[in-house]
């Protein structure tokens, strides 16, 4: 498709190339933009054989040193969002990592979409905690949207953004949570950027191979609506009407105004009943593949109304 591409290109003269309008991006997302669940697994299993990737340890360095890595080798830039943090237990550096795909050539928008994830995993003393899907699935998973949507030609450009010290470094409660959302918003803020983020997507614990996806309770119902829309289309059964509450990266967004939404699965069980959530527990063996890809499918097919969200008129 690329060489074919490339080779027509030669014998046309360069207007023939440019493509703007709605059908012609329709044409060149429904060919480039697949994603692709055995990559994202790998990836998962990537991040998980580094170990622990706690906020400010060298298992988060060594995380975002993988990330960085998979995203350039398909040529995209992954820009550096250092940061101190302040702490139960002190200053911790943190880092965000911000990957931007831009919109398509022709295609005029000042606002953005921003898809996100924490990559850091919880910190334990007493057992060895390395998240395979609890800041696993979600790094993975944008790191496979990355290449999915390489190629694709969006109407606004696409941040992936994936966010260092979500987890509480002891309780999560006070700001002992959501360290990276709360200075990436707050960076926006200060330098002006903040008004072009027209909407926030944030991917959390999609890995569960008992996934189940409630509607969260929190999120900025439209953008609910459409990601549900599109899981309904595509069959994905994982997506439930049901409702429930979390707090997550993307409160920090909803409190700046940024309308967002949370894809979510809290419920983390092993196959014999155990709690896998923040437990031992948190391992490939109960990551699936097939999880990652309803999420990638639902997400990529719900680009078209979200790209909508972000264009329309009076924001
Ligand atoms: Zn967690």
């Amino acid at each position: 498709m690329k060489a074919e591409f490339s080779s027509l290109r030669r014998y046309l003269p360069p207007v023939a190339v440019v493509c703007v309008s709605a059908a012609c991006l329709n044409a060149a997302q429904s060919a480039a933009a697949k994603f692709d669940s055995n990559r994202a697994y790998e990836d998962t299993r990537q991040l998980v054989s580094i170990g622990p990737r706690v906020a400010g340890t060298p298992g988060a360095a060594a995380a975002r040193a993988y990330i960085t890595k998979q995203l350039q080798a398909v040529g995209i830039t992954v820009e550096e969002q250092p940061f101190e943090a302040t702490t139960p237990l002190g200053a911790v550096k943190m880092v965000n990592l911000r990957a931007t795909l831009p919109a398509a050539s022709g295609a005029q928008s000042a606002g953005k979409l921003v898809i996100g994830g924490h990559y850091d995993t919880k910190l334990f003393r007493d057992f060895r905690f390395v998240g395979a899907n609890d800041g696993g699935s979600s790094a993975a998973f944008l790191i496979e949207l990355g290449r999915a949507l390489k190629s694709r030609a969006s109407r606004v450009p696409i941040e992936l953004l994936f966010l260092d010290g979500e987890e509480a470094v002891a309780e999560w409660q006070g700001t002992d949570h959501t360290y990276g959302s709360r200075y990436y918003v707050e960076a926006a803020r200060k330098d002006g950027s903040l008004k072009n983020i027209r909407a926030f997507v944030l991917v959390d614990m999609i890995g569960d191979r008992d996934l189940v996806i409630k509607r969260e309770a929190n999120s900025t119902p439209a953008l609910t609506d459409a990601i549900w829309s599109a899981a309904r289309k595509l069959n994905r059964h994982e997506f439930v009407s049901e409702t429930t509450p979390i707090e997550d990266d993307h409160l920090e967004f909803l409190a700046a105004s940024v309308p967002s939404v949370d894809i979510i699965d809290l419920e983390y069980y092993t196959r014999s009943g155990e709690v896998a959530w923040h437990s031992k527990y948190d391992t490939m063996e109960n990551v699936a593949a097939g999880s990652l890809q309803s999420v990638g499918d639902v997400l990529v097919a719900a680009l078209p109304a979200l790209e909508n969200f972000a264009t329309r008129p009076g924001r």
